[in-house]
């Protein structure tokens, strides 16, 4: 078998070891004949496997019953549009705008014509820093996202408003500890395909209280409260990546948990910023004080040779490494699934490549 090191940024690595048991059940889960995609979410057998994923994200986050643990569809996308129309209350909702996905946020914020504000933003410096955020105390909401994947940037502490606060953890999720309570966090949401699994499944970390707020106006199918009432099953979920996602947990916590793989991950990611600020052939996108764990940004400053570098990593069997579109230049997505060893034979290539054209 020969397997790339993969450092796509989403849908991204997958652990090796999930990929093997989803395909050593595919056709026959645990000894019962058929697979996971065949038979009803409503059954027994699907049912204990999501409930069980349930309280995996419960315990991982160490979060209670005041917290409704939702796997919908529609991407984190969808999510921009539904926080607003749930959980806006009639006064204002606040946002941090770091990025593309943030502007997407208020972007629809604006669509439903609510009262929102923008308090934070590093859009003058093209997001190459988190700004200080500060959330007014009586607002609806406080919102950010977490790590930018595109930008490769990321809040070492999350914000902890006295108003409820939204994050956007699409390119984080699950890869390091958090503390509910502290930050006062009333939705955490993400995407599983950049670090807990394939697409089609969004997992919504809500408050109950939040979700409660909702107007008789929103269309039952966008309601919050209509998947906590039916435990995400009020229509058919996504089974199949519901799945992918439990195997992920399960291998998250052979890990050790997050706290765990938050050190792995720091590692990971001293390796290759060390790389990056050892030599001036290569330079780094983010400020230091916001750099992601998760998405690395940077470049040689010139066009051609981050070409170049993209298609010697492909040759040497290392995909993923082009920047975003937005952005140019280079990106390294260290997701949970990219080990050690990955970084070290990455940071190699990035060696060699300077020695050969610097
Ligand atoms: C990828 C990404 C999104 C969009 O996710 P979709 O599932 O494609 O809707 C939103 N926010 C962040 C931070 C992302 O990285």
């Amino acid at each position: 078998m020969s397997r790339v090191l993969n450092f796509s940024a989403g849908p991204s690595a997958i652990p090796l070891a999930v990929l093997e048991r989803a395909q050593a059940e595919f056709t026959d889960y645990h000894g019962l004949g058929f697979s996971i995609m065949e038979v009803s979410h409503r059954g027994k057998v699907f049912e204990e496997l999501h409930n069980n994923a349930i309280a995996k994200v419960r315990e991982f986050y160490n979060i209670g019953d005041d917290y409704a643990v939702l796997f919908l569809q529609g991407g984190a996308t969808l999510q921009f549009a539904q926080i607003p129309l749930n959980i806006y209350a009639g006064g204002v909702a606040e946002y941090a705008n770091t990025g593309v996905w943030t502007q997407k946020a208020i972007k629809e914020a604006k669509i439903q014509n609510i009262n929102y504000k923008v308090v934070a933003s590093s859009e003058d410096v093209k997001f190459d820093h988190i700004p200080k955020v500060e959330f007014s105390d009586n607002a609806d909401y406080g919102y950010i996202c977490s790590n930018n994947t595109i930008y490769g940037t990321q809040y070492s502490t999350l914000p902890s408003p006295k108003c409820p606060l939204v994050v956007d953890s699409s390119s984080d999720l699950l890869s390091r500890e958090i503390d509910f309570k502290a930050h006062n966090i009333g939705l955490f949401y993400g995407g599983a395909q950049k670090n807990a699994g394939p697409a089609g499944i969004t997992i919504v970390i809500v408050k109950k209280d939040l979700a409660a707020r909702v107007k008789d106006s929103v269309p039952t199918p966008l309601r919050y409260t209509t998947q906590i009432e039916a435990n995400s099953l009020a229509n058919t979920p996504p089974t199949f990546g519901i799945y992918m996602f439990d195997l992920v947990l399960d291998w998250i916590k052979e890990q050790g948990g997050l706290s765990a793989i938050n050190k792995i991950n720091m590692q990971k990611a001293a390796m290759i910023y060390n790389q990056i600020d050892s030599s001036s052939f290569y330079r780094g996108f983010a400020k230091k004080d916001s750099r992601s764990l998760m998405n690395v940004s940077f470049t040689t400053d010139n066009a051609e040779l981050d070409m170049k570098f993209v298609k010697e990593a492909e040759e040497n069997s290392m995909i993923g490494l082009k920047g975003h579109r937005i952005l140019g230049g280079l990106r390294a997505s260290i997701y949970n699934a990219v080990s050690l060893d990955d970084l070290k034979t990455l940071c190699e290539f990035m060696r060699e490549f300077e020695r050969k054209n610097g």
